[in-house]
């Protein structure tokens, strides 16, 4: 028997937030995670639920017609206005603005960057990097976002782990 221990209460929502940047808002963080990480996503019509590709049986590449597909980039970073550490969510055009402004191959851990939107529902992502900070070794251990993506795409930690349990 294998019962499933987990000794942290649950809380609710992710403990890191993820963060969209809105219309008209912008802000300074300092890059954590070494790399981008991206995931397609599928647009359900109400929620975003991640694709587990068609080969896996993913429900949203099976639709028809098949549901919208959206890549979506993370980064684990410390926001310097807010002072806590988050997930960024970023769009295609706006890791790729970071992929342009930085040599290939290097870690992204402890980048400044800035990002903006233009103001309104549908403003522009813009991320302009300023250089390293350097403090890197005083810098918190960057987090994998699954540990928040989990919660925002309504997946079952628990029917995981009990499917490995057998
Ligand atoms: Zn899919």
């Amino acid at each position: 028997m294998h019962p499933y221990r987990d000794d942290k209460p649950p809380r609710p929502g992710p403990s890191v937030p993820i963060i969209r940047i809105k219309g008209g808002e912008q802000r300074l963080f300092i890059v954590l995670s070494p790399a981008m990480i991206g995931y397609w996503t599928h647009w359900g019509g109400r929620a975003t639920v991640p694709c587990t590709t068609k080969a896996l049986g993913c429900a949203g590449c099976h639709a028809r017609p098949p549901w919208p597909m959206r890549w979506k980039g993370y980064l684990h970073a410390l926001c310097l206005v807010k002072h806590y550490d988050c997930f960024i969510e970023l769009t295609p055009v706006a890791a790729e603005m970071l992929t342009l402004q930085i040599d290939n191959g290097v870690s992204l851990r402890g980048l400044k960057m800035e990002i903006r939107r233009s103001p309104g529902t549908n403003g522009r992502l813009k991320l302009i990097v300023h250089g390293k900070p350097t403090l890197l070794k005083d810098l918190p251990e960057p987090k994998d976002p699954m540990i928040s993506l989990d919660k925002l795409w309504g997946l079952n930690q628990r029917e995981e782990n009990d499917g490995q349990a057998t």
